[in-house]
């Protein structure tokens, strides 16, 4: 670091300082709650991830509509957050609300089919062109059967992922390269995991590393984001995909399509706009409009190699109907009604068009911004969801996120966001638009991402 880098990183200090300074003065009954929970929650919330806000503590709401969140201290904010996707249908959408308090009524798990899964299903298919699904309780459990089906019908033990992914909490990908080494990711603990033994790990766009790493055979599945969006967002360089496609069937390894936040692209996410070829897709967090859901699909050939090794059961034969894969109350009738209600009338054509609408909107104003002002930033834009990143140009990979990131300045970023009553996912700058984000929700964005910019510039980092 130079003289002048640790003096750019003291004054990003004080002014993150202030900010927070100003968020506590501004967000008193929050601060009181995160001091209550803290004493009661491992750490400090129902889950750990709610911690990560810049502000200092996160805000407690009361009340979350549209692309609106109201704290206890009665602050209004637009949410471009919305749950880190998983509100992507926006917060209380009616005809999610309306067909969950109807399934409420009537019995929510009975670990048996309802009609309205037969429509769920079929939708599906339609969406997504798989043949057969199966539903979880998250998306993190959908890697974790998906991954499962591709060992069994391999008979390979290891998972390639890109570096910088995210997966949930599927073991074989909480690992990443630094200095060209397979390391863990985040410092997470390994969890009595031989990753040397479950793992591969190759940056994003690599096709030689990618081909070098199936070359053994010995893999039973890439598990892979059509482009990367945990890490920053990294857009997928041309042609990678045929690539990834052609070095999969050559080396018998199967493919699973995450389109867990890739929803976001289209009604059948990336995969369906671009006409890729999984022989597994897992998506989740909005498809059940915020209700706990994960979904796979697998394609006929993979379903007939899964069924030679776990066949249909004959109930008469007590056979076994256990493989490892889901929980009591996956594909509940609770669930189903209310994926259902989005696929129906929540994610639809119509609101993806609006949604990309105004994600174009987004856009184009924070470009204007960086622009006018000449700074060494950029934009990355994908469907409904887009990203701001202090880098010159979009990175093409995990290792050109790690080598140009600014964290601290993301940091003050975050807190003047949160101050000015805009969330962001709190993990790096991506927003993401839901049918009720209005024209006046992008502008008011523009006019505070303006404001920081001017500020920044001011203070000279
Ligand atoms: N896959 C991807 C691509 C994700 O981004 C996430 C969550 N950020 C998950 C899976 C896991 O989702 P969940 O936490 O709902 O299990």
């Amino acid at each position: 670091m130079t003289a002048t880098d640790g003096t750019v990183s003291q004054t990003i200090d004080r002014l993150i300082d202030a900010e927070q300074e100003r968020f506590a003065e501004t967000h008193p009954r929050s601060a009181e709650a995160w001091a209550r929970g803290r004493k009661h929650f491992l750490y400090g919330g129902p889950s750990h991830w709610m911690r990560r806000w810049a502000g200092g503590f996160p805000i407690y709401v009361e009340e979350a509509r549209g692309c609106h969140v109201r704290d206890i201290d009665g602050n209004d904010f637009i949410d471009f957050c919305l749950g880190d996707t998983g509100g992507m249908c926006g917060h209380a959408p009616e005809a999610v609300t309306r067909a969950a308090v109807r399934q409420l009524e009537r019995g929510t798990t009975h670990m048996m089919p309802t009609e309205d899964s037969l429509w769920v299903g079929e939708e599906l298919t339609r969406r997504f062109g798989l043949p057969y699904w199966t539903l979880t309780t998250s998306a993190t459990d959908a890697n974790r059967g998906a991954i499962r089906i591709a060992r069994m019908i391999t008979g390979r033990d290891k998972v390639l992922v890109f570096s910088g992914c995210y997966h949930g909490g599927v073991e074989e990908a909480h690992v990443e390269l630094r200095d060209g080494q397979m390391q863990m990711r985040n410092m997470i603990h390994p969890n009595g995991v031989d990753h040397a033994r479950v793992s591969k790990v190759v940056e994003f766009n690599d096709v030689n590393a990618l081909e070098e790493a199936l070359a053994a055979e010995d893999v039973a599945c890439v598990l892979m984001e059509p482009l990367m969006t945990n890490f920053g967002m990294i857009p997928v360089a041309g042609g990678f995909h045929d690539a990834v496609h052609e070095a999969t069937r050559r080396t018998g390894t199967l493919l699973i399509i995450d389109e867990t936040h890739t929803l976001s692209c289209g009604p059948g996410g990336y995969t369906r706009l671009h006409g890729l070829e999984p022989d597994i897709l897992v998506a989740g967090k909005a498809i059940a409009g915020g209700i706990p859901a994960g979904v796979f699909g697998v394609s006929e050939e993979t379903a007939a190699r899964l069924w030679k090794e776990v066949p249909h059961v004959n109930p008469r034969q007590r056979q076994s109907a256990h493989f490892g894969i889901g929980g009591t109350l996956a594909g509940n009738a609770l669930t189903i009604a209310t994926m259902r209600a989005v696929l129906e009338g929540v994610l639809t054509p119509k609101n993806y068009e609006k949604m990309i609408g105004r994600a174009d909107q987004l856009a184009g104003a924070a470009r204007a911004v960086i622009a006018q002002h000449g700074l060494p930033w950029h934009v990355t834009q994908i469907g409904a969801r887009m990203e701001i990143m202090f880098s010159p140009r979009p990175p093409l990979n995990g290792a050109e996120v790690i080598a140009t990131r600014r964290g601290n300045l993301e940091t003050l970023l975050h807190a003047f966001y949160m101050n000015e009553g805009i969330l962001v996912t709190p993990f790096h700058t991506m927003f993401l638009m839901c049918p009720a984000t209005e024209d006046a929700d992008v502008d008011k964005h523009s006019a505070v991402f303006g404001r920081f910019t001017k500020a920044v510039i001011e203070a000279g980092v």
